[in-house]
């Protein structure tokens, strides 16, 4: 077999101030290998995808692997131009029996609701015999053209996203069956009318991953993917859909989906994400004993926040609350005079507050400069995260983390990595939604979300959205009014003629 693989990710969020052009895709994240060159891939979702189809004696061709930390909608051209590399490089290869693509599902680009539906039907034109096969991030909006222009998706179970490789191997898997004609997968898509927000780790969402994870073990059922869907990115096809591959067999496709569907649907109010605002949790952690860690949702880098906003600095600060950490702050100003001043310096400093009405206002501190780095990282799920020239500072009792790279802190380790013990202090405040959970629970006595002010705002009712085309919950209380939810399917793809 010939595999070809690539990979192009980004999360889009239509509220956010943060540009997504040609340095938000650095080149340090755009490699081109020529064609019938082997490299050793850098993106390490390429890297899975490149070991597991360089096994058994099967060639792979590797196209591009592009990635930005999400933002507004990406520049048009730069869009395009990446798009473009993968065409060219997909035709470069030829003849190719297999198509992997590590994609997220939630690209938006100036004049592109939908960027991999776009990418996926030019893949499909070039390679009308391949089998192609992409996997999603869940909070993707999982629209029809993917559906109608792919063989196979899968989509990332957990949420924090630890399950990446596991779901790598099961596309590769699914794609290698389907091209050697062992399977002929059968697609119906289904919409769940309902947006939210849903951490995996416990509660109904952890409920209704092992539903999931029960169907695509049936017999018949190829597989059966839930895509959470990105509240923030306003798209008409935005919110929770529910994907059920089955073996030759539309109708099963069909009941299984809607089965599913019907399941999540029922439990809707249950899997609504409701966290305690920033007043409310802090109360509540300083009459708490032991280490309570608690995540900044709503300047979480990861969903297209700045990463510079002050509001939970800010309540710490007038509390006066010590003994805490809280990270990170993406500054380059700041860490670079910082970094100027050096460690043991005492400085004047204004920091975070400068990228938009959703960061608040800069916080002026006479800062102590703990430690500086110039190419600190922190770890996400066993890959590397840069942060850039990134400084620890300390300010009556606050150990501050400034970065210069933006993104949202994974693991420990960019606490850690300069200086900054975490096990003597009582409350850790963490820029992420929800991914903090896998590093930092472990070490916490006590760890929620806060549902803070900011650019991934939880009150949907509160969001303009200007594109979503049908009612959802928990926009509405009953999406479904007078209606079956056989309507809610959006596409039923009959199985494909044959093997090749
Ligand atoms: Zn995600």
């Amino acid at each position: 077999m010939r595999f070809f693989i690539a990979g192009l990710a980004t999360e889009t969020n239509s509220f956010s101030p943060i540009p997504s052009g040609a340095l938000a895709f650095s080149l340090d994240h755009v490699r081109r290998v020529r064609a019938g060159e082997i490299a050793p891939p850098k993106d390490e979702m390429l890297a899975v995808f490149h070991e597991l189809c360089s096994t058994d004696g099967h060639e792979v061709v590797q196209g591009i692997a592009a990635g930005a930390e999400p933002g507004a909608p990406v520049v048009r051209a730069v869009y395009e131009e990446l798009r473009d590399m993968i065409l060219d490089d997909l035709r470069a290869a030829g003849d190719v029996d297999v198509v992997l693509l590590a994609l997220h599902g939630a690209m938006i680009a100036q004049g592109y609701d939908d960027c991999e539906g776009d990418l996926l039907a030019r893949i499909r034109e070039i390679a009308p015999r391949a089998i192609i096969g992409a996997q999603l991030d869940p909070h993707c909006s999982l629209t029809e053209i993917m559906v109608a222009n792919a063989d196979l998706i899968t989509i990332m179970r957990e949420y924090p996203h630890t399950d990446f490789a596991e779901r790598a191997a099961d596309l590769h898997r699914h794609c290698l069956r389907a091209a050697r004609g062992e399977i002929r997968p059968a697609a119906a898509l289904i919409d769940c009318r309902m947006i939210g927000f849903f951490p995996t780790t416990d509660g109904a969402m952890k409920q209704v991953v092992g539903a999931f994870r029960h169907s695509s073990a049936e017999p018949r059922i190829v597989t059966a993917e839930f895509a959470h869907g990105f509240p923030w990115g306003d798209v008409p096809e935005m919110g929770a859909r529910v994907l059920v591959y089955a073996d030759g067999d539309l109708e099963i496709a069909k009941a299984e989906a809607l089965r599913l569907a019907r399941l999540v649907h029922d439990r809707r109010r249950e899997l609504q994400a409701a966290f305690p605002d920033l007043a409310s949790s802090l109360d509540r952690a300083e009459g708490l004993d032991g280490l309570v860690v608690l995540g900044d949702f709503a300047d979480n880098p990861g969903g297209g926040a700045p990463g510079d906003s002050t509001f939970v600095l800010r309540e710490l600060l007038d509390r006066g609350i010590a003994d805490a950490a809280i990270g990170a702050f993406h500054d380059p100003e700041a860490a670079r005079l910082c970094a100027d001043a050096g460690p043991g310096a005492t400085i004047r400093l204004r920091l975070g507050g400068k990228l938009g009405p959703e960061s608040g206002d800069p916080v002026d501190l006479v800062a102590e400069i703990v430690a500086v780095a110039e190419d600190h990282a922190c770890t996400a799920f066993g890959m590397r995260v840069p942060l850039g020239r990134s400084a620890a500072i300390r300010c009556r009792g606050i150990d501050i983390l400034v970065v210069s790279s933006r993104s949202q802190l994974y693991g420990v380790d960019g606490f850690t990595g300069l200086g900054i013990s975490l096990r003597d202090k009582r409350l850790v405040v963490v820029k992420s939604s929800n991914h903090y959970v896998a590093s930092f629970g472990p070490l916490a006595d006590h760890t929620w979300h806060m549902a803070t002010p900011g650019a991934m705002n939880l009150d949907f009712a509160s969001i303009p959205y200007r594109r979503l085309d049908r009612p959802v919950f928990p926009l509405v209380e009953d999406p479904w009014p007078g209606e079956d939810m056989q309507a809610a399917i959006r596409i039923a793809k009959r199985p494909a003629p044959g093997g090749i």
